[in-house]
């Protein structure tokens, strides 16, 4: 039988010692059994710190840049938060362990389909998932305290900045090729809108439109 509760408190070890300073971040992590979101056949590399791939060419990203993320995100209790990109749905677990409510959204049916029956079997009640174009928001749901994008947009995309609240925070990886890929984080003020760059990346793009399957 695999030891996965060892193999989670060796990862956690690892992403403290890379600077995840955060304990709701931690415990989050710690609390989403990521081997349930992941390919039968990677199974076992689970808890490497690695990306992996998941169906429709896409990625579950590496656990250090989804602990990076919902730590830059500064995710409150009471918060409501969207996230682009539910992929295979681990990013939007470890947010409903920080937040009131998550709205995410996926633009391959496939993948949506199986994020949901995962939440579904998890007991994870407090997220909304559904199938669209991610870059244009939930318009019925916002404006949101927080907005995370998991795929890579050629610039900060404007009616996703339209769904912030004010005060609202939001962290997008921004970039034309993998190479120059960037975690950005943008802060929504009163009258303007702040950006600043945390972190070079590499992400699938965020594609417009929805996928075939
Ligand atoms: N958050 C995911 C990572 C998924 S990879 C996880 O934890 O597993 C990025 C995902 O974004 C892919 O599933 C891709 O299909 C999706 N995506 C890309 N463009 C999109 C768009 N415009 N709207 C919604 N989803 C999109």
């Amino acid at each position: 039988m695999t030891d996965w509760a060892a193999r989670k408190a060796r990862l956690i070890l690892e992403l403290r010692r890379e600077g995840i300073a955060d304990t709701r971040v931690l415990t989050a992590i710690e609390r989403v059994p990521r081997e349930r979101f992941v390919m039968p056949a990677f199974v076992d590399q689970a808890y490497d710190n690695i990306a992996l791939p998941i169906e429709n060419g896409q990625t579950i990203s590496q656990p250090f840049v989804v602990a990076f993320m919902t730590e830059a995100l500064q995710v409150g209790e009471k918060m409501r938060v969207l996230e682009i990109g539910t992929g295979s749905g681990y990013q939007a677990a470890v947010l409903s362990h920080l937040c009131r409510r998550v709205y995410t959204i996926e633009r391959h049916r496939g993948l949506l389909d199986k994020a949901k029956a995962l939440f579904e079997e998890l007991g994870l009640h407090n997220i909304s998932a559904r199938f669209g174009d991610g870059t244009k928001g939930w318009p019925e749901a916002a404006p949101f305290d927080r907005i995370m994008v998991t795929a890579a947009a050629p610039e900060v995309p404007k009616a996703l900045v339209e769904e912030l609240a004010v005060g609202g925070i939001m962290v997008v990886p921004v970039g034309i090729t993998v190479f120059d890929q960037q975690i950005v984080r943008v802060r929504r003020g009163e009258k303007d809108v702040h950006s600043e760059t945390l972190l070079p990346v590499r992400f699938v793009p965020l594609v417009e439109g929805v996928g075939k399957a």
